[in-house]
């Protein structure tokens, strides 16, 4: 197996040639969203320049042309996640709306007063928000599975939440706010014992880890373009083909219907179903060259170099006085969150970034996980591929120098 060249992968991303504060960026806000190598730039700006046109309504060669890479994409996401057929594939904003599309479809219509959905407390609150809102629509009850100390989701409290009450489990499968992986292999069957339905919040792994739907055997898969190389505004809600099939429509509109009349409107097949109006074409033409762009690699030996890094910067992060690491002493991918004793997490990243290094600092959009652990926030560096242990070298310079101002 050929070493990996991290030199060689980083030319793939224009952007980190670029300064801030008239320093070199040091990007580690991976876990907000990713760079955009230069063949996911090229196929969005090909698109422009020699296809634009819209899809589905081909009486034209360009509009057919469209057509043709909008669905190529669908096929190599299919292939991506392992899932069984291109039908199990719509296309949505990111994982937010792919989360909120199961709430109100599957959900409206499967969710009763009375049920039990379940979360945990490591959640992002697009995997928290929309199950409350359906919860107030039903009646429903929400039940978040608590944290250990340490960040790990507490298996055994699971166990006990579980019952014949629970018809939704709705779990991410890498915490973005502390890299912890969520044991979901045990999990899924344990809520399919139950005869609960399964989502997966899967915004903070697919870049990071190989996902296989039909191995997991998760119901739902939800993720996002933007944190895997490809533009924002597109997303990915994996369903099993006979789940989609029997759940209502959501958005109405243009794509998602076979015959409209004012008597009775009937709706298209899967996955066109969930898909209404003009979709974002380039955008889903970008998400395709991510996959291919990934998928060039051996993606075991990406996911060995981030561990690699994340070792490093974790002995590194030991190291400093007053820094304690959140999310710790459990399985972890990407990212190094932490708080330091006597700087507000803000404070420290501000100074990092006049160095030009690009952290992000707060609740991570997981509040409630905040408020669980008993902090406010944290730093938190996640990591990527293009990263490199100098750069990591650079953040700990740049830590030391932070509390050196602000102790
Ligand atoms: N879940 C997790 C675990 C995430 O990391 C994110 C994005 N940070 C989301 C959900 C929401 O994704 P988006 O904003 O792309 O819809």
């Amino acid at each position: 197996l050929q070493q990996f060249d991290v030199d060689k992968v980083r030319l793939d991303f224009p952007i980190l040639n670029e300064k801030v504060h008239g320093q070199d960026l040091v990007y580690m806000d991976n876990g907000a969203t990713s760079q955009k190598p230069q063949s996911v730039i090229d196929a969005i700006a090909n698109f422009y320049y020699q296809t634009n046109s819209n899809v589905h309504r081909g009486a034209h060669a360009l509009s057919d042309h469209a057509t043709q890479l909008f669905e190529e994409a669908r096929v190599k996401v299919q292939h991506f996640i392992n899932a069984n057929s291109r039908k199990e594939i719509i296309w949505t904003r990111g994982t937010t709306e792919s989360i909120n599309l199961v709430a109100q479809t599957w959900g409206r219509q499967n969710i009763h007063q009375g049920d039990e959905i379940i979360i945990s407390t490591l959640e992002h609150h697009s995997n928290i928000v929309p199950w409350q809102m359906l919860c107030e629509q039903t009646g429903a009850t929400l039940i978040p599975v608590e944290v250990k100390a340490n960040g790990q989701f507490d298996l055994a409290n699971f166990k006990s939440c579980l019952s014949s009450k629970t018809k939704l489990v709705s779990v991410g499968h890498i915490s973005n706010a502390l890299g912890v992986i969520n044991p979901i292999e045990q999990i899924i069957p344990l809520a399919h014992e139950v005869g609960a339905k399964v989502l997966i919040d899967g915004a903070q792994a697919a870049p990071h880890v190989i996902i296989d739907v039909q191995k997991l055997n998760c119901d739902f898969y939800a993720f996002s373009g933007h944190k895997m190389f490809a533009p924002t505004g597109i997303g990915v809600l994996y369903g099993k083909e006979d789940i989609l099939s029997n759940m209502p429509p959501w958005h109405g509109g243009g794509e998602m219907i076979e015959v409209v009349s004012f008597e009775k409107t009937t709706y298209n097949q899967l996955p066109y179903k969930f898909e209404a109006g003009t979709p974002n074409i380039e955008a889903v033409i970008g998400l395709g060259a991510a996959v291919d762009y990934l998928e060039k690699f051996d993606r075991k030996q990406l996911a060995n170099y981030e561990l690699e890094l994340l070792d490093y910067a974790t002995s590194k992060a030991q190291q400093i006085s007053g820094l304690k690491i959140i999310g710790s002493d459990c399985e972890k991918a990407s990212v190094l969150s932490f708080i330091i004793e006597g700087c507000h997490s803000q404070d420290v990243g501000m100074i990092l970034d006049q160095q030009g290094i690009a952290v992000r600092t707060g609740h991570h959009c997981a509040m409630p996980l905040m408020s669980a652990l008993n902090i406010n926030g944290t730093i938190r560096a996640s990591l990527c591929f293009y990263n490199t242990k100098q750069e990591i070298d650079k953040l700990f310079a740049g830590i030391e120098k932070a509390q050196s101002f602000l102790n």
